[in-house]
């Protein structure tokens, strides 16, 4: 901290390499991508790609022991150092792998349960998230309730050895391949709105669960409304303590702000660019590949010392936040800075204009899934105490 900034809070960032032998690691998991990573028959499909879901794909990456790597082994997991899981992800992500279908279950629920599960839970359910063939999917926004989370609406009842659940989630990412969703609910009113929130898992296939698709202006269907009509859930589905699920959902967001994947869902762009840009690049390409590879190395520093901090236990909130707000402008910048640079024909069917045109459809929202660049920049002067 500067001396003239003593008193107000910072952000500690420091840059970190993953241990020294992913060199490895590296090569095996590019290998096994060239073996099973399916040929996307539009090249759009490498964008954005953990919004990509492909159960076949997920299965063998399970097999092959690239999900729940640092999970336990007792529950299916391989005990693996987490900057070797965030090499992982990079590769994968980098590669416009489709794996969307175990991201969420991989990236916060399986750590959810092992942070405030039972036994019970982790037994039941981690062995089929690690082995990439039980998917989740997260139930916190509401037609009303998305920046403001604590305001959410729906509500369980106590009833015997268990709840009934009523009310409506949106936006609800892969709802509709998911066997389970971590859902945040009121079980108490509070003085405090923060207080009297719990977690439950649901189960997708249970009577009184309904998921109706909401289509993006692209025509793709990645996120839903799911409606709760009087689901019963017993109490050996409660996650944590009941009304504690402020302090667990505020944690779990920290593992859903800073990966590689909020900084890498433009990546695909990259890697067309340089292609078409050969080895003889104009000189506004070569400048703009420059610029875009400089932004990109320091946000993975920044992403990758968050990654840090979260193995060593810490609760990097504020970092967090600071790597998503900075991530997602990153990759909505680049699809309008390429568009600005190259004359390209977006009615295209090349991969080129392919994955162009859809990124400049979809990169709107970047900012938008995992928590506004409002609400972050809110986090980030909390932190600093400035408001
Ligand atoms: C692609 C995508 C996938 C998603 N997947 C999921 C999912 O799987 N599960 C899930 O639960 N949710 C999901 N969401 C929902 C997402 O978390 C919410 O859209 C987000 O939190 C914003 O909530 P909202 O849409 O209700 O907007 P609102 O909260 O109504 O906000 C509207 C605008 O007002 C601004 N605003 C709101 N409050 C303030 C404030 N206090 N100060 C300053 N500005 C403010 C916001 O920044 C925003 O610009 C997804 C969203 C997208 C786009």
């Amino acid at each position: 901290v500067a001396p003239d900034c003593r008193g107000v809070g910072t952000f500690d960032i420091r840059p970190f390499e993953p241990p020294g032998d992913v060199a490895q690691l590296r090569a095996d998991i590019r290998a096994f991508i060239a073996e099973h990573a399916p040929k996307a028959e539009d090249a759009a499909l490498r964008a954005n790609c953990w919004a990509v879901g492909d159960a076949a794909f997920s299965r063998a990456l399970g097999q092959a022991g690239y999900i729940g790597m640092i999970w336990p082994r007792q529950y299916g997991g391989h005990e693996r150092h987490p900057l070797e899981r965030y090499v992982v992800l990079e590769e994968l992500l980098a590669a416009g792998a489709p794996v969307g279908m175990h991201w969420i279950a991989d990236r916060q629920t399986g750590a959810l349960l092992l942070r405030y599960g039972t036994e019970e839970q982790r037994q039941r359910f981690l062995p089929r998230m690690a082995a990439g063939e039980l998917y989740a999917c997260i139930g916190m926004s509401e037609p009303n309730s998305g920046s403001d989370l604590a305001s959410v609406r729906a509500r369980a009842v106590r009833e015997g050895d268990g709840w009934r659940i009523s009310g409506q989630k949106t936006w609800t990412t892969n709802a509709h391949n998911a066997q389970l969703m971590i859902a945040l609910v009121r079980t108490e009113e509070g003085s405090e709105r923060q207080n009297g929130l719990t977690q439950f898992l649901i189960e997708m296939d249970q009577p009184g669960v309904e998921v109706r698709p909401i289509i993006d202006l692209t025509g793709g269907h990645d996120f839903n409304e799911v409606f709760l009509d009087d689901v019963y859930v017993p109490d050996t589905m409660r996650v944590g303590e009941a009304g504690a699920g402020w302090s667990q959902v505020t944690a779990e967001l920290s593992l859903e702000r800073s990966g590689p994947e909020r900084y890498l869902s433009s990546y695909a762009l990259l890697t067309e660019l340089v292609r078409l840009a050969g080895s003889n690049p104009a000189p506004r390409l070569a400048e703009l590949i420059g610029e875009i590879t400089a932004r990109l190395m320091t946000i993975r520093q920044m992403s990758m010392s968050t990654a840090a901090k979260l193995a060593a236990g810490e609760d990097p909130v504020l970092e967090a936040a600071v790597v998503k707000d900075l991530g997602n402008g990153f990759e909505q910048w680049m699809p309008r800075a390429v568009q600005a640079v190259v004359d390209a024909d977006l009615s295209g069917r090349d991969d080129f204009a392919r994955i162009l045109s859809v990124l400049l459809q979809v990169s709107p929202s970047f900012s938008l899934r995992g928590g506004t660049r409002e609400i972050l920049r809110s986090i980030i002067a909390r932190g600093l105490g400035l408001r």
